[in-house]
């Protein structure tokens, strides 16, 4: 495992967006609907999650006051296609009486709080995990913090900068540490390692597909050293 250099990430930024164009992200209207995206993208896919907010909002719940003050079985109802429904019903309720009272339902309020601050108070919050919370900062609160997940550490520790079993935080620091904290940069970053997850790094990776599979020649995914034993010439990641 060798650590990238800042320009090792960026050269994969850029030939992810060249390959992909800007991804959008995040898919909502109001920062309320990017946290409660948030919440119930948990363990589930973005269709998903697409359909249970469509639920809510097709009812008229997808509003703090109106989830505050809902019945839970009555969420849960409607959120049936993000799985874990119940559960997810208990945190949005809970997630909108607090979104209320500690921040008077103005995602700039919560913006304007210290991020460090910002990130404990939300994680101290019942069912809310590390990538939950970072999304909500990064997409709701344009806090710049990059985000983890499933696709992050795959891609990553298949490129060969750290193992996959790295904890969330290291894997953090991998981008935190290298990259300029550009809240813009993280946000596309993130969606285009979801779209390449998606598209080609998946569990049995599509390597022939692959936009970074090597880059300018220089820079290769070290699976693919791995596949193709004797293309020595190759500049693993990290300038090494
Ligand atoms: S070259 Fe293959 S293993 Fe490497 S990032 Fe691309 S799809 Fe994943």
């Amino acid at each position: 495992m060798t650590a990238p250099l800042a320009g090792d990430l960026l050269a994969i930024y850029d030939t992810l967006y060249a390959a992909f164009g800007h991804q959008n992200w995040w898919p909502a209207e109001t920062a309320f609907e990017t946290m409660i995206g948030a919440i119930l993208t948990q363990s589930v896919s973005w269709a998903n999650a697409s359909c249970a907010i469509g639920n809510l909002e097709a009812a008229g719940l997808l509003d703090p006051e109106m989830l505050a003050g809902a019945d839970t079985g009555d969420i849960a109802r409607l959120i049936i296609p993000s799985r874990f429904y119940n559960q997810k019903a208990e945190r949005i309720g809970e997630f909108a009486g607090i979104y209320i009272e500690e921040f008077q339902a103005d995602p700039a309020v919560m913006a304007a709080m210290e991020t460090d601050a910002l990130r404990e108070r939300l994680l101290d919050i019942r069912g809310f995990g590390k990538e939950t919370v970072d999304s909500i900062l990064l997409y709701a609160c344009n806090k710049p913090v990059f985000v983890v997940d499933a696709y992050t550490r795959r891609i990553f520790s298949r490129y060969g900068f750290l193992p996959e079993k790295a904890s969330y935080d290291r894997m953090q620091r991998l981008f935190a540490d290298t990259l300029p904290p550009d809240v813009d940069l993280f946000n596309d970053y993130h969606a285009q390692i979801v779209r390449l997850g998606k598209t080609a790094c998946r569990k049995s990776p599509l390597c022939d597909r692959c936009p970074i599979r090597v880059i300018g020649g220089s820079l290769r995914c070290a699976a693919t050293l791995r596949q193709a034993p004797g293309s020595g010439a190759d500049r693993l990641p990290g300038g090494r």
